[in-house]
């Protein structure tokens, strides 16, 4: 059959929100509205220890995120926030801190003003804020605090402590329906009314709209689209997603890529996290990585230049190609906190490392440099491709080593002229 029309480009949708600005200082990270989808992560230090605190916020920031969230459950914690601030500000870490609260959040942000004003943003689960009557009171301080200070909040519902009385409420009238849901739907249907009628509350009561960003997160993949779809129908207020409690290692990163790759294509996140349990002695920039790569596989942003490898086959039984294009990935992320500012563009850049001629100097010249290494039986000469024509063709022992200066040569050459021209 003839095509009619072009295929068009798979994109994701855009969703008009609100937008938030979690501010610090003359400091500002706009969440929402035109901003780029914000990665954000949560430290797993004992927030009483300021000091090691600052540096995990440190590496989180430097891996990537652009909001940390760190645990505020004491008097004692909550006495350490302004010093954490302290901290960031003296090591010039631009990151915006989020204080992520529940039970005691009304008490420590009345009793901590210095807590309550290094923070730029408030966590609050409306499940955890308290009973009966205490429920709308505490809630209610929080939100004062928020107004008082000019703070962001998150209203985070999670389905491991959504609010049981609500939930109850509605088991109730779901049994007299003449139809009654699923239990399923019902805890769905908890989850936003949770989310939403959180936010009602906090507007009444004066906050700014634009102030609120929401969450109802969930731990399965299908449950979490079930909900973000209908949150984003009901509100517009900025979304925050991720997949609570996504697991450890490759389980929890293929199930938060899936989550969210599916929301983000439907235009539902305007800041995500990936809640990644490390493996002990794994980093915790983990999960930063990963937030990003999910943006970047996307193509919503760009945050390292991406190095495109095949998976290698038959036609290559050598591990050169393997070890080469691992070699180029980890210099690429190595380099970047120098390179950001230094060569404006380089994170778009794409460096292919291919393992036979079947399909490496076709992929190596869509990339903007690449190199197609001989498979077995091939003769040993690997073609290096720059901007889509063959430039030269490497030989002998040290390919690796002089594709790796290939690669600087083109970053200075390309990028470092437009640093040159925007500075000029
Ligand atoms: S490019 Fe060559 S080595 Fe790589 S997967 Fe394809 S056929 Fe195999």
């Amino acid at each position: 059959m003839e095509p009619c029309l072009p295929i068009e480009p798979a994109w994701p949708k855009s969703r008009n929100t609100r937008q938030a600005r979690a501010a610090w200082g003359s400091r500002v990270v706009t969440i929402g509205g035109d901003a780029p989808v914000r990665v954000q992560s949560m430290t797993n230090t004992d927030t009483v220890d300021a000091i090691g605190t600052a540096i995990q916020v440190k590496e989180l920031a430097i891996a990537g995120s652009e909001l940390v969230r760190i645990t505020v459950n004491t008097p004692e914690a909550a006495a350490q926030v302004p010093y954490i601030r302290e901290q960031l500000d003296r090591m010039g870490i631009d990151v915006p801190l989020i204080g992520d609260f529940h039970y005691n959040g009304h008490r420590l942000l009345t009793d901590f003003p210095d807590c309550a004003q290094a923070l730029s943003k408030y966590r609050i689960n409306p499940g955890n804020v308290g009973k009966g009557d205490k429920r709308d009171r505490q809630f209610g301080q929080m939100i004062e605090a928020a107004m008082k200070w000019n703070k962001v909040v998150r209203i985070g519902v999670n389905w491991g402590s959504l609010d049981q009385e609500l939930l109850a409420g509605m088991m109730d009238e779901n049994s007299k329906r003449a139809q009654p849901w699923e239990a399923k739907s019902v805890m769905y249907e908890a989850l936003v009314t949770s989310a939403i009628e959180s936010a009602n509350r906090a507007v009444e009561m004066g906050m700014d709209a634009n102030q609120i960003i929401l969450s109802c997160k969930v731990s399965g993949v299908q449950d979490l689209v079930s909900v973000y779809r209908e949150l984003g129908r009901r509100c517009n207020y900025a979304l925050h997603l991720g997949l609570t409690e996504a697991g450890m290692g490759t389980k929890g990163t293929v199930a938060s890529s899936v989550a969210l790759g599916i929301l983000l294509q439907e235009g539902l996140g305007d800041t995500i996290r990936v809640s990644l349990t490390p493996a002990p002695g794994e980093a915790r920039t983990q999960e930063v990585v990963i937030a990003s790569e999910i943006l970047q596989s996307l193509g919503v942003r760009s945050f390292v230049p991406s190095v495109t490898a095949c998976p290698g086959c038959g036609r290559t039984t050598s591990t050169t190609f393997q070890e080469l294009a691992k070699d180029i990935d980890d210099y690429l992320r190595a380099q970047m906190p120098v390179w950001k500012a230094k060569y404006p563009g380089v994170e778009k850049m794409k460096v292919a490392v291919m393992g036979c001629i079947v399909n490496g100097p076709g992929e190596s010249k869509h990339a903007d440099i690449g190199i197609s290494l001989p498979g077995t039986g091939e003769a040993p000469a690997a073609p290096v491709f720059i901007d889509g024509e063959k430039a030269l063709t490497l030989r002998g022992e040290n390919i690796a080593r002089e594709f790796h200066q290939l690669v600087e040569d083109y970053v200075e050459k390309r990028y470092g002229h437009a640093q040159a021209t925007e500075h000029a």
